[in-house]
């Protein structure tokens, strides 16, 4: 079984700063790769105030913060996966991005080296296909906030072998996270149930049903839910909200997910949520 020990994050935006910090704070050897220096030098600001303020919270020391920052190494050369056992990709949600990115990585990698992606919605089976050990590829779903968030939906490509599905599960759990087995298919589990959701609820503004904080109190005072649906689609990313439930749509050919023309049009207009400034809501 491969002991692993040191772990590269691929992308050091939202999910790849999380992942890299909760490997670190477990003291796992971490390498944070981004291919944008300032992209990169973000992704580990991030962190650095995560940890301050888990300090100021008295949920963690300083030496726990240093410990952590120690764990973690910038790199901007994709050939650093050379010296790992695990590769996380978390890069944008693209499927040929991330095709060329572990077609690089199959390169690089030692035998034993697990590649691991963190895509939402993409087939693992068709990443896997792009290397010469598709047994080795495995999906690693984390939820945003990574830090914060338990669950990490493991789903098994095709040909992903049972050792790849054991040594990423007790993995998971050395994290601190509940791991949830799901098979291939288009949007797993999570994002099957939750992005359709969101597509009504811009639906419903779309067609003037209620205005977005109408939709976002209906389902918090009356689900219980701790966030509207909009303003977590903000929080994730209208982008990567589209390119989910384009991936539904294709991959199941049901007319059911057709993707909501409102989120095209914020998509073409910039308006991604809360990282670019503006989504359903603005952000300071
Ligand atoms: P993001 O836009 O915040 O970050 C993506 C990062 O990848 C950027 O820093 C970019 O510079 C980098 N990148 C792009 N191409 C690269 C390459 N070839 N090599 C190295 N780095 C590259 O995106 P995100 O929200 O962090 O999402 C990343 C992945 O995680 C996506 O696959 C997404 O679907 C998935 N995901 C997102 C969420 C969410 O809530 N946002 C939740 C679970 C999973």
């Amino acid at each position: 079984m491969n002991d692993v020990q040191h772990v590269m994050v691929v992308g050091a935006g939202q999910m790849g700063s999380g992942i890299a910090q909760v490997f670190a704070q477990s003291g796992f050897n971490v390498y944070l790769h981004d291919k944008n220096k300032d992209a990169l030098n973000k992704g580990m600001e991030t962190i650095e105030k995560f940890l301050n303020r888990s300090v100021k919270k008295e949920r963690i020391t300083e030496q726990g913060k240093e410990d952590t920052l120690n764990n973690l190494t910038r790199s901007t050369d994709i050939q650093d996966a050379a010296s790992c056992d695990l590769v996380i990709e978390a890069a944008v949600e693209n499927v040929d991005i991330k095709k060329t990115i572990f077609k690089e990585l199959a390169t690089y990698k030692q035998e034993h080296t697990i590649l691991a992606t963190n895509t939402s919605s993409i087939s693992i089976t068709e990443i896997a296909a792009v290397t010469n050990r598709p047994d080795q590829v495995i999906g690693m779903h984390f939820m945003n906030p990574v830090p914060v968030m338990k669950l990490v939906e493991i789903i098994r490509g095709l040909q992903t072998s049972d050792e790849t599905y054991q040594t990423i599960e007790e993995l998971t759990n050395k994290i601190n996270k509940t791991a949830v087995e799901v098979n291939d298919s288009p949007g797993f589990a999570a994002n099957r149930i939750l992005m359709p959701m969101i597509n009504e609820a811009i639906y419903a503004v779309y067609e003037g049903v209620s205005s977005p904080e109408d939709v976002d109190t209906v389902m918090k005072l009356g689900m219980n839910h701790p966030m509207g649906p909009l303003t977590l689609a903000d929080f994730i990313g209208l982008d990567t909200c589209l390119y989910i439930m384009e991936v539904l749509h294709e991959g199941f050919s049901d007319s059911k997910y057709r993707p909501c023309p409102l989120l095209r049009q914020y998509v073409k207009a910039g308006w991604l949520g809360k990282k670019s400034g503006r989504g359903f809501y603005v952000y300071e």
